[in-house]
């Protein structure tokens, strides 16, 4: 047994101190990123923003939606070729990474996919990164897929970040049980506070010209600046994102003064009991729901929630003086505390 004394921090255990700047408005700060990747032949630019493939948040109207803005989508895996085909066909330059898990079916799918047209991003998720399965699944897609842009996760430790990047990945996704929506700290005891990760993570991918999305966790928009700050390439967001006109859950209504009114809809975890009796049949025996069901407040259209981000992130970029976002973490400097923010009127 061995205890790691080195502290491991969350976002909500930090705040970024501000610093001197030159820049004299947030309109200043560029949240565009240039990326070349370690193996996909192609580089990609934009606001380094995904979408959880989480079926309620990974859609397609979410990435119609996420255009204007530059930033991705992964979709979930639930999307039958055809309509992957026909979303592949009707945008010249996609922003969405179509994603796999490790069945064979998950494979099939994609196969039938690039039968009829390449597929130039793919994220191959499952819960927990560490198998040697996983790597190895991780280096079937990279042969498969050598100029494809590929993201692999979730894991939450520096070689287990290097091992996914060697195996072929050119992102690693990293969060283990931060997610809004996830029980698998409850239920197994096992994570790693976000920020730490993606610090840690983060560090051992830049040395291999890998890069780390940062999943999972943020519940406000400075939590971006955070990871972002932490050396995150991407952050993923799945709560955040929940509740909104392009999600793929239901709308639940609610009559007011004789009008029907969108009042809340259902967002879950991928691995909750409402997804495995949605697309598995129900909760197989030898496990248990590692995820919830919360109702969520409607929100309307993504685009504001979006603008909100952007404007935050902006916002940090001007009191720390990043011109542009690959700068942040060169003018981060993190302070401990131990209250994020007055609560007087909560
Ligand atoms: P959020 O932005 O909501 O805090 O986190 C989103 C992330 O939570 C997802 O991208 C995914 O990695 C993770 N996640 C989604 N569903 C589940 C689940 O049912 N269980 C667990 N353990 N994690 C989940």
């Amino acid at each position: 047994m061995h205890i790691d004394l080195n502290p491991k921090l969350d976002f909500r255990d930090v705040l970024i101190r501000p610093k001197r700047s030159v820049l004299s408005s947030r309109f200043e700060a560029n949240i565009t990123r240039s990326f070349r990747f370690r193996y996909a032949s192609c580089g990609w630019t934009g606001f380094p923003l995904i979408a959880s493939n989480m079926d309620t948040i990974g859609t397609l109207q979410m990435a119609k939606a996420f255009q204007p803005f530059n930033a991705l989508v992964a979709l979930h895996k639930f999307y039958q070729p055809e309509a992957l085909i026909a979303a592949l066909r009707e945008t010249p330059e996609p922003n969405f990474f179509i994603t796999v898990g490790t069945a064979p079916g998950d494979w099939e799918r994609l196969a039938a996919v690039k039968k009829e047209i390449a597929v130039p991003m793919l994220n191959i998720d499952v819960a927990n990164g560490y198998t040697e399965n996983f790597v190895k699944s991780v280096s079937r897609l990279r042969d498969d897929n050598p100029d494809a842009i590929i993201m692999a996760g979730t894991v939450v430790t520096a070689e287990m970040a290097e091992a996914l990047i060697l195996a072929g990945a050119d992102i690693v996704r990293v969060g283990i049980g931060s997610g809004s929506v996830c029980t698998t700290r409850d239920l197994t005891g096992v994570g790693y506070p976000q920020l730490s990760a993606v610090i840690e993570c983060a560090d051992a991918a830049h040395g291999l010209k890998g890069h780390v999305c940062s999943d999972g966790g943020c519940t406000v928009p400075g939590d971006l600046a955070k990871a972002f700050g932490g050396g995150a390439d991407f952050v993923m967001l799945g709560g955040m994102l929940a509740g909104h006109a392009e999600c793929g859950g239901e709308i639940q209504y609610q009559q007011q003064g004789g009008e029907r009114v969108a009042k809340t809809m259902l967002f879950y975890g991928m691995s909750s009991e409402t997804a495995m009796n949605k697309y598995h049949g129900g909760v197989a025996d030898y496990r248990a729901a590692e995820g919830k069901t919360v109702e969520v407040p409607y929100r309307g259209e993504v685009k504001r929630t979006l603008d909100t981000i952007a404007g935050g992130l902006r916002s940090a970029m001007t009191y720390i003086g990043a011109e542009n976002l690959k700068e942040v973490p060169k003018r981060t400097t993190f302070i401990l505390v131990n209250a994020q923010r007055n609560t007087v009127f909560d």
